[in-house]
């Protein structure tokens, strides 16, 4: 599938049916797989065959969906998982254990900041932040000799910031360590990092892969580029014998291919059970079936809505990569071409209790805690999820009191646009 264009892998990737087989992917609803002899499934268990026996490590129908993913990034391994929480965990964790200590943006979703700063630094792992504009000399700075790995996101939720991958891989690369990217906003659509030379990709497939607000989901596609054995010190559990599988040293048996998501899914997702299930596997393959047709318009109705913002005279500032005069414009048209994401940002001039009266207002745009579904969606975080911090506190955090997030769907632009003009109508 990988020689296709992501227009047709997005329909046809991952499941090619047979003679008389189900044209739509199968759920396979089933916990776990019959055998006829004991010694069948014993070579499973050694790794010695592949095949499957129970739902937790593997089931066909996710398997699809996973090469689908992994075919849309030009990866050469993937796995889902049952979040994008779990997904950078998982991908995280695989190579960082206590004692080590990974770098990462500061831009980066709030979910996975405090996963990295307070969860997975009471297991022991150390991080230091950097700023996503940061230079060459600053990010080298940040690397010690137990650093493991690198961490970014293509575009910031919600900062909207548009990562330097070609930066950021370069300094990972020159440390020994591979460059992690959670690609959630931009999609495979519209930008694939590790063509940038990011080495593993991430999503929350819960936002524009699923694209409806249908099932909570996460991917993990490995490139297969990075060479373990070659950093052999740094990286013990992929190049040493692992005694909880029969004393497998992944790096070796499965090489540079398959080494990271075989590792991931034997002990991660063993001992932690992270699992999509099958029947959300199955919605969110309904979503990457039109990814391509969505991102587009996401894309069309961000840009409009960013452009119209950016004349009213209500609004202090929009950041929107697609404006030419927003600070990431020139990164977005080397790494983001086709267009970014539905998401805009936008600070009204009379702050909090100008976004509030602004979104009490709308009609087509509904309150959420979501982004990135076909209907349009925003949130004031000053108001909800930042609301315990007072306005210096969120002046500091770049989250403005009247900073207003808006996740574009796939409705008519003018319908939008009429409905964001009334509401801004309303505030004082
Ligand atoms: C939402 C989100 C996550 C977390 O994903 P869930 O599916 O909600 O667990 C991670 N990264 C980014 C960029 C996100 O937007």
């Amino acid at each position: 599938m990988n020689k296709y264009k992501p227009e047709t892998i997005c329909v046809q990737g991952g499941y090619t049916p047979g003679n008389g087989e189900a044209r739509q992917i199968p759920i396979v609803q089933s916990t776990t797989f019959k055998y006829d002899t004991g010694e069948d499934m014993g070579k499973l268990f050694d790794l010695e065959a592949s095949g499957y026996f129970y739902t937790r490590l593997q089931n066909p129908t996710n398997d699809a969906v996973a090469a689908k993913i992994c075919a849309l990034e030009g990866g050469a391994a993937a796995m889902l998982t049952s979040s994008g929480q779990a997904a950078n965990f998982f991908a995280m964790f695989n190579l960082a254990g206590c004692g080590d200590h990974i770098v990462a943006s500061s831009s980066i979703y709030g979910g996975t900041f405090n996963l990295i700063s307070v969860t997975m630094a009471r297991m022991g792992i150390d991080v230091t932040f950097v700023s996503p504009d940061c230079t060459d000399e600053e990010l080298n700075a940040a690397f010690r000799d137990n650093t493991k790995l690198l961490f970014g996101e293509t575009i910031a939720n919600p900062a909207l910031t548009v990562l330097d991958i070609e930066q950021f891989a370069r300094a990972a690369h020159a440390h020994g360590v591979p460059l992690i990217v959670d690609n959630t906003f931009a999609t495979p659509v519209n930008c694939r990092p590790l063509a940038w030379g990011a080495d593993i990709v991430t999503h929350s497939t819960t936002k524009y892969m699923d694209g409806h607000g249908v099932a909570v989901g996460g991917a993990i596609v490995d490139g297969g580029k990075f060479d373990w054995m070659a950093h052999k010190e740094k990286f013990p559990g992929l190049c040493t014998p692992d005694e909880s599988y029969h004393g497998i040293t992944y790096a070796e048996k499965f090489g540079m291919g398959g080494a990271f998501i075989t590792k991931c899914t034997t002990q991660l997702m063993r001992d932690f059970g992270s699992i999509q299930s099958p029947q959300h596997a199955f919605y969110l393959n309904m979503g990457l079936e039109s990814l391509h047709v969505r991102m587009a318009r996401h894309c069309e109705n961000g840009q409009r809505v960013a452009e119209f913002l950016q004349s009213h005279p209500k609004v202090a500032q929009v950041h929107y990569c697609g404006l030419p005069g927003d600070a990431y414009h020139a990164r977005a048209e080397k790494y983001l071409p086709h267009g970014s994401c539905g998401v805009v940002s936008f600070e009204l001039t009379g702050g909090r209790e100008a976004a509030s009266v602004f979104m009490n207002s709308l009609r087509l745009a509904a309150i959420e805690t979501h982004v990135a579904d076909a209907r349009t969606c925003c949130l004031n975080p000053a108001s909800t999820t930042h609301r315990q911090m007072t306005d210096e506190q969120l002046k500091a955090a770049g989250v403005p009191a009247g900073l207003v997030r808006m996740s574009c769907g796939l409705e008519n632009a003018d319908d939008l646009i009429a409905d964001i003009a009334q509401a801004l109508e309303k505030v004082k």
